[in-house]
């Protein structure tokens, strides 16, 4: 498997980072992760945009141009065989003796790669999957995409081990989101939203849903969702760039509706799906 490091492609087994990175080290970096549909990056400019808001929460500068990005990404889905994949991008602020303050002088750490994209199998969104929740217990800038991750390592774990796919995350009573997702609640038939703010990452498929929602006159708000609506939900959605949108069926062993994936979902989901279909045909196109 061919990667991206610090300005050459070359094989993973190959590939190396002096352990005095402070990535490794102070976990000192932010990242990216940008779904492949038929050999094109969906939603580029939206993660680069994104990309860049993450640099400069942390005062890092952009090592690269969009233009540059976009020609190195696209290098590097040509040495790929699957059609659909997901590129994770990756850069730490580089090499330097161990300091918590920000060394002067020194070259940030680029690495890129790209594995095959498996988005859920149909069988699954048609059950729908189960979740459970935690208190949110990361730090006030969630809006940040920093590969220090362990809150929400330790977090989505507490889900592999009740056997769900996903904890949603409270914090003082409101919704904030997944611990590796967005979550939005339907309730009587309004999609209901948490609005951005430092306390959740500004998902690019949570963009893509309420384009749609707003272009196809579904009804929605954005606005806090309280504990006690998120559990009373009609129905609950998940969505990240690499699972899509995924209906929730469980929480806390609680049933969520009838217990089945709802018509919003299905709604939404065939929007997202044909809004996909015409990206990928490089037709261009808006969400509506
Ligand atoms: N929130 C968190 C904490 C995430 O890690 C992710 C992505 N895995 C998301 C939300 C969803 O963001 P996106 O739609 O851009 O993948």
């Amino acid at each position: 498997m061919m990667i991206y490091l610090n300005g050459k492609f070359l094989p993973i087994e190959q590939a190396y980072i002096p352990v005095l990175d402070r990535g490794f080290i102070f976990g000192d970096g932010v990242y990216e992760v940008i779904p492949v549909y038929s050999r094109k990056a969906f939603r580029l400019e939206h993660h680069l945009a994104r990309l860049q808001d993450s640099l400069n929460g942390i005062r890092l500068s952009n090592p690269h141009t969009n233009d540059q990005w976009c020609q190195l990404i696209k290098q590097l889905i040509d040495y790929h065989d699957s059609d659909d994949q997901y590129i994770y991008l990756h850069i730490t602020r580089g090499v330097a003796k161990r300091d918590h303050a920000f060394p002067v002088n020194i070259s940030p750490t680029i690495f890129m790669m790209s594995n095959a994209l498996l988005t859920p199998p149909k069988e699954l969104l048609q059950k729908g999957v189960l979740a459970i929740t935690a208190e949110d217990n990361r730090w006030g800038r969630c809006d940040i995409k920093a590969i220090s991750l362990l809150p929400n390592v330790l977090l989505r774990q507490l889900a592999v081990d009740a056997g769900a796919t996903e904890t949603i995350l409270l914090r003082d009573g409101f919704l904030t989101e997944g611990a590796a997702s967005n979550i939005f609640i339907v309730k009587e038939s309004k999609l209901l939203a948490p609005p951005k703010s430092h306390l959740m990452l500004p998902g690019i498929t949570y963009d893509v849903v309420l384009e749609l929602v707003e272009n196809h006159a579904l009804p929605y708000d954005v606005r806090p969702v309280a504990e006690q609506e998120l559990r009373s939900a009609n129905e609950i959605l998940l969505t990240s760039s690499t699972k899509e949108i995924m209906p929730i069926v469980s929480l806390d062993g609680k049933l969520i509706g009838d217990g089945r994936p709802g018509p919003f979902f299905h709604k939404l989901n065939q929007l997202y799906q044909h809004y996909k279909e015409l990206t990928m045909r490089g037709k261009q196109v808006s969400s509506s």
